[in-house]
């Protein structure tokens, strides 16, 4: 099998399928391990958890269960009462009408070194992926920007938004951009102000609210086990920056139009506009902004793909945002994604099944479970337009 795209989806897919005794290589086009910025943590609910289970060895999944944030329980509303910051409002992250899915905070970098832990050999940096061919005897010819090519019985595109397989396998697919950016962070927690952490406390986000609109949500990610500690008692042979590095940190989005972020979409230009946003806003929460880790911020372009009519199953398939978008919980899909068809081309491997019809069953999983509806507002209405995307990213 080759996987394009050595994200969440690609190596939690790739975890599965040499878990499974299938050959895998991923081709990444990114030159090295650390990765492309996109965020640092990701609210990982029952989806995402239960293909780490599934598909990582147990002491990589035991690891990363022990490296995430403790369960959120509520999202807190805050906002300035007679020049004091004050809770104004909350809603349970319990699952229950109106919340989103229970879940924890895993860190990015932290949970990608556990996802390349053991797949060094499988997966092949500076590879950008352009086109791919299927041949006549039913395998699929992938074609790399450097001239190289490589061919394989399955082809999946793991690769993100921006999909080159997509782009050929399934060309009537847009990707819709909403106008809607975010501008997100991080902030190590040393450098927040406690009374600010003590109002929110280590199991809750919290959205800044002005005037009855949301400028700014806020997600701690306290560490229930020391990153260097769980390695050192589970994967000692785990040798990362990302592991040796962390340290507990809150996260943060600041809500902005288009035409807020400039052409330059460097780190420091971005945290730079998301200052400026942050100008009017409480004196401890500015800071947050102001005391970042500059390095990390990134503009997030929050856009759509429609879900698309049933196409023919090939050696060809997407797992992920390659083939389907949700801004606070597209890891989460991507994951369930890579544990489905992990299975279902294990069954293939075992003899169990044929390899069009493996694929199609995971196919009509995708399609079914990949566009859920947005989580609705306790008053009913759908999210968007005030700023709950951010709200969504960061996750209550
Ligand atoms: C700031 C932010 C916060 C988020 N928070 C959450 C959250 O809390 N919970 C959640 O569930 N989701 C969250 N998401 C969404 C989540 O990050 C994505 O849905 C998820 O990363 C999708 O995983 P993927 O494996 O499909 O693709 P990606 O993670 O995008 O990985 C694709 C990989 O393919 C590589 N690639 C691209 N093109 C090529 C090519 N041509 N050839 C080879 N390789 C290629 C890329 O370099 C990349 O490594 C967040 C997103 C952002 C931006």
């Amino acid at each position: 099998v080759i996987v394009v795209g050595a994200g969440v989806g690609g190596l939690t897919l790739a975890q599965g399928l040499s878990g499974a005794g299938i050959d895998v290589v991923v081709y990444e086009k990114d030159d090295g391990p650390l990765g492309r910025l996109q965020g640092i943590a990701i609210h990982m609910d029952e989806r995402g958890r239960s293909a780490l289970q599934a598909n990582l060895p147990a002491d990589h999944a035991a690891m990363a269960e022990a490296t995430m944030g403790g369960p959120r329980e509520q999202a807190l509303q805050i906002a300035e009462v007679d020049g004091e910051l004050a809770v104004v409002g909350s809603r349970s992250s319990d699952g229950s009408a109106g919340g989103v899915r229970p879940g924890r905070q895993a860190s990015r970098p932290v949970l990608r070194a556990i996802l390349l832990h053991g797949l060094e050999d499988s997966v092949r940096f500076g590879a950008e992926l352009v086109g791919y061919e299927l041949e006549g005897d039913g395998t699929v010819t992938a074609r790399f920007a450097d001239g190289r090519t490589d061919s394989a019985d399955v082809l999946v595109g793991a690769e993100g938004v921006g999909s080159p397989v997509r782009r050929q396998y399934v060309p009537q697919a847009p990707v819709i951009d909403t106008g809607k950016r975010m501008l997100m962070g991080a902030t190590p927690l040393r450098a927040v102000d406690p009374a600010l952490m003590e109002m929110i406390g280590p199991r809750s986000s919290a959205t800044v609210q002005v005037d009855g609109a949301m400028r700014m949500a806020l997600g701690p990610l306290l560490f229930e086990e020391a990153p260097v500690a769980a390695r050192d008692r589970l994967l000692p042979a785990l040798d990362s920056p990302a592991v040796s590095e962390a340290e507990d940190y809150l996260m943060w989005a600041v809500p902005a139009s288009a035409d807020a972020v400039t052409d330059d979409r460097s780190p420091e230009a971005v945290w730079q506009v998301a200052r400026k946003l942050a100008t009017d806003l409480a004196p401890t929460v500015r800071s947050v902004v102001n005391e970042a880790w500059p390095e990390l911020t990134y503009a997030h372009r929050i856009g759509m793909i429609p879900k698309q009519p049933p196409w023919p199953a090939s050696p060809v398939t997407l797992i992920g945002d390659a083939i389907h978008l949700a801004p606070g919980f597209g890891a989460n899909l991507a994951m369930q994604d890579a544990e489905r068809l992990a299975e279902s081309l294990a069954a293939y491997a075992a003899g169990e099944q044929e390899l069009l019809a493996a694929i199609a069953a995971y196919e009509e999983t995708m399609r079914r479970d990949g566009y859920p509806p947005p989580p609705t507002a306790p008053d009913g209405k759908a999210p968007g337009g005030r700023g709950e995307e951010a709200e969504d990213v960061v996750r209550q």
